[in-house]
């Protein structure tokens, strides 16, 4: 049939993703329609992901420090926490970032369109635009429609009581008793929100421990701290029911055999978290009339160049794979753009970053000491402890840990993890290192600012080559 309109390069989602693979193709000279179904650009990581999660995570920082600092003789008053003016505050950062981008696109030229929009051929798609139903054909589309919320079947979700990470950061209520369902990084950053602001929090998480990606020492000293805080946290249990009551939310739970911290009697709160994962989009788009493969789990598998089965269609961000990161979109974004029009690259990162923005932070890149153990990759390590730093302890937060990993054979680093105060923004040198091949003596020579927290990674590689024996 006819279209109503026509592109070079078609571009499904205005995420981290999107955005970034529409403006990349329209600077390199293709004529680019981006289909949104929302108002805002800037997908989760703008609107309900990245952003809004790191204003909150900013202002529970404050209150926990200022906290904290009576242990240095420095005393606040409890904090006032309007909700409103914490709320509102939070909407500025997310409208000046859209709003960003929405002039971007201006700029570039790149059509917005608005709707929920699904395949009608390999070269058309069709929008539900508020003005009907609008066909665009294209030469080429890149898909990065994101994913969605996971849920667990048989949860009452018309109650408001029940939210999931849009709701939390929606920041309704501070409630007294919060569950949250979920100990990976986005149900865990939450969980440090809502403490700071001064709710009881419980965590139940189904695995043996917190954050299940990253090494064990490395999460300890998180999970110590939060121990400490919080009212519970329960392994190895899950919840198999959770009733609406006029009081709360009824949660009954399960412990696996023998694990034995789960309460036997159900609990109520006041409010229940649910962030037990993402769910890729790939089947919410009519992927099949294009003739796009979509696996089991709902991702749509790319080749290195970000290409799914049928050539001219792409992928990138969440809905082609883990890890569902928004560094990770915007990479694949960038590739995808430049091989449509014609350059020779892929994607090719030797480590993608991964950060947990809780309090410690914890960030890890490249191998695991664990991933190294299953996969029995060779290493060696060594872990330096904050406590021996002294910027660490000048800013009363000693419970870091900078651990490297290494070829024993070349000492080139092949992974880096990190806990503690700033981790996510000093991963950033070894992830570096790891890609411009550096080794133990590459980090160990380089002249770091002291005092600083960056010193880490450097007396962690003097560890790693005996310069460190003893910690003074
Ligand atoms: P998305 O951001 O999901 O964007 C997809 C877009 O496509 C959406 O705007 C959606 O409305 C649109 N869309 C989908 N289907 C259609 C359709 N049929 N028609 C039209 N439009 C459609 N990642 C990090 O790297 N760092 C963080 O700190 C971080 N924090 C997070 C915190 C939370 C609470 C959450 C939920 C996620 C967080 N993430 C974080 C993950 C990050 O948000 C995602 O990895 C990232 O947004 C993925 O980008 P994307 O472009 O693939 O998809």
């Amino acid at each position: 049939g006819q279209a109503d309109m026509e592109c070079d390069t078609l571009v499904l989602g205005a995420g981290p993703g999107g955005y970034t693979a529409a403006f990349r193709a329209a600077d390199l000279g293709q004529k680019v329609i981006l289909v949104e179904r929302y108002p805002s650009l800037g997908g989760v990581c703008l609107n309900v992901g990245c952003i809004p999660s790191k204003a909150l995570l900013h202002a529970a920082k404050v209150v926990t420090e200022a906290e904290e600092m009576a242990h240095a003789g420095v005393k606040f008053g409890k904090p006032e926490i309007d909700i409103d003016g914490l709320r509102g505050w939070k909407e500025g950062v997310i409208k000046k970032l859209t709003g960003g981008l929405a002039g971007l696109a201006k700029a570039r030229k790149v059509q917005v369109v608005q709707g929920k929009g699904g395949f009608s051929s390999p070269n058309t798609l069709t929008v539900e635009t508020p003005e009907g139903s609008k066909t665009i054909a294209f030469r080429n589309a890149i898909v990065a429609a994101g994913s969605s919320v996971a849920k667990i079947p048989g949860f009452p979700y018309d109650d408001p009581r029940l939210i999931d990470s849009t709701g939390a950061l929606e920041l309704r209520q501070i409630p007294k008793r919060m569950l949250v369902v979920g100990g990976g990084i986005i149900g865990l950053e939450m969980a440090c929100v809502y403490d700071a602001l001064g709710s009881r929090v419980t965590v139940v998480e189904f695995a043996d421990g917190l954050i299940p990606a990253a090494d064990r020492d490395i999460v300890k000293p998180l999970q110590k701290r939060i121990e400490k805080r919080y009212e519970a946290i329960y392994l190895k249990t899950k919840v198999t029911k959770l009733e609406a009551r006029s009081e709360g939310l009824l949660a009954t739970f399960e412990g696996a055999e023998g694990s034995g911290n789960a309460p036997a009697e159900p609990q109520l709160y006041d409010m229940v978290l649910l962030a037990v994962g993402r769910r890729p989009n790939g089947r919410e788009i009519a992927a099949d009339k294009a003739g796009v493969v979509v696996n089991e789990r709902g991702f749509i598998p790319v080749d290195s160049q970000q290409r799914t089965n049928v050539p001219h269609i792409f992928a990138i961000g969440d809905i082609c794979g883990d890890p569902m990161l928004a560094h990770k979109a915007t990479n694949e974004a960038k590739v995808a753009a430049e091989v449509i029009a014609g350059h020779k690259v892929a994607f090719d990162a030797m480590t993608i970053p991964s950060v947990a923005y809780t309090d410690p932070e914890i960030a890890w890149m490249g191998v695991t000491e664990t991933e190294a153990k299953a996969k029995g990759i060779p290493y060696e390590k060594a872990a330096f402890p904050w406590a021996a730093s002294g910027r660490a302890l000048a800013m009363g937060r000693d419970d870091g840990v900078t651990k490297l990993l290494w070829d024993p054979e070349t000492k080139r680093i092949i992974g880096a993890s990190i806990v503690g105060v700033n981790a996510g923004e000093l991963l950033a040198e070894t992830v570096l290192a790891m890609e411009m091949g550096a080794d133990l003596e590459d980090l160990a020579l380089t002249v770091h600012a002291h005092p600083t927290l960056s010193e880490t990674p450097m007396f962690a590689a003097e560890m790693g080559l005996g310069i460190i024996t003893d910690l003074y």
